[in-house]
């Protein structure tokens, strides 16, 4: 089975519609594919309904956390991604409303900042672009691009801008990761870490990973396309040792990552593994 455990549609942040999306995994020769955007499922009726045979659509979706660091308020951004949990279960979907809501309070008031640091954005701008999309931080940055301000919206992730602790820089409503795993739990699904060595901010150490295997983690991505072969190494390892399962995904966000849909697979028995400790939903056969 070869399975593409996280990517994205323009339900978030990526730029292809889910029936797109689809037909991409398809057209890669997966047998599986999650849909992961971040903190909604609203791309999942879609991809459904045009999920070709014999392509299996795991439901899934991406849901930002916050983790404490060693040193006192050093916090960053941990990302979970959460599958085959019920999408009806009130305690998860209004956390994910919260995380939502949010976060377009904060896109609002970084374009705010950007607009008191002379770029000639507005709200309005980013919105459309967004479109039925849950904002985020590259609807800003492919405004500011329009705008001239930058010649490219990767340009908009540096200290000048909107990178973590940039000058327009706004930092949002996150869980804990803890008690995100405990509501993906508790709506039949399973939590898997995303990418915990794909760059400095989203580091997640080794004792960090154990502790998030105590409260109720199923699961490690270990291989995506932004963690080094030895990371993935590594982390293969920490897997065997914590019990966990060692899954894999592009990250695919459509023309944003050159369309790298499975460029990144689970390890081998990985969504036999997760399907078989999940009550929530079950997966989507195509056809
Ligand atoms: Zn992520
Ligand atoms: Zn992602």
């Amino acid at each position: 089975m070869r399975a593409d455990l996280h990517v994205h549609s323009n339900a978030s942040d990526g730029t292809d519609p889910p029936a797109e999306v689809m037909r991409r995994a398809a057209q890669a020769g997966l047998d599986v594919v999650a849909l992961t955007d971040h903190d909604t499922v609203a791309g999942h009726a879609q991809a459904r309904q045009a999920l070709p045979a014999p392509l299996i659509l795991v439901p899934g979706m991406e849901l930002s956390s916050r983790l404490d660091g060693p040193n006192h308020g050093d916090q960053h951004s941990v990302h979970l991604l959460a599958y085959l949990f019920d999408p009806g279960d009130p305690g998860l979907a209004a956390e994910t409303r919260r995380i939502r809501d949010d976060r377009i309070l904060r896109a609002r008031a970084m374009v705010d900042r950007l607009v008191d640091l002379g770029v000639p954005i507005t709200w309005d701008d980013v919105a459309a672009i967004a479109g039925s999309a849950v904002v985020g931080r590259p609807h800003i940055a492919r405004a500011m691009a329009a705008s001239g301000a930058i010649a490219s919206p990767d340009q908009a992730f540096t200290p000048d801008w909107i990178a973590d602790g940039g000058r327009a820089y706004v930092s949002r409503y996150a869980l804990d990761p803890v008690r995100a795993i405990a509501l993906v739990r508790s709506a039949g699904g399973v939590a898997v870490l995303a990418h915990p060595r794909a760059d400095r901010a989203l580091m997640v150490s080794d004792s960090q990973i154990a502790g998030l295997a105590a409260a109720g983690l199923a699961g490690v991505e270990v291989f995506h396309p932004d963690q080094p072969e030895s990371e993935q190494a590594s982390l293969l390892s920490l897997t065997r040792d914590l019990g966990l399962i060692a899954t894999g995904g592009s990250d695919d966000h459509g023309s944003l990552t050159g369309h790298r849909i499975g460029s990144h697979t689970a390890a081998p028995g990985a969504y036999e593994a997760l399907l078989s400790q999940a009550t929530g939903t079950k997966p989507v056969q195509g056809g």
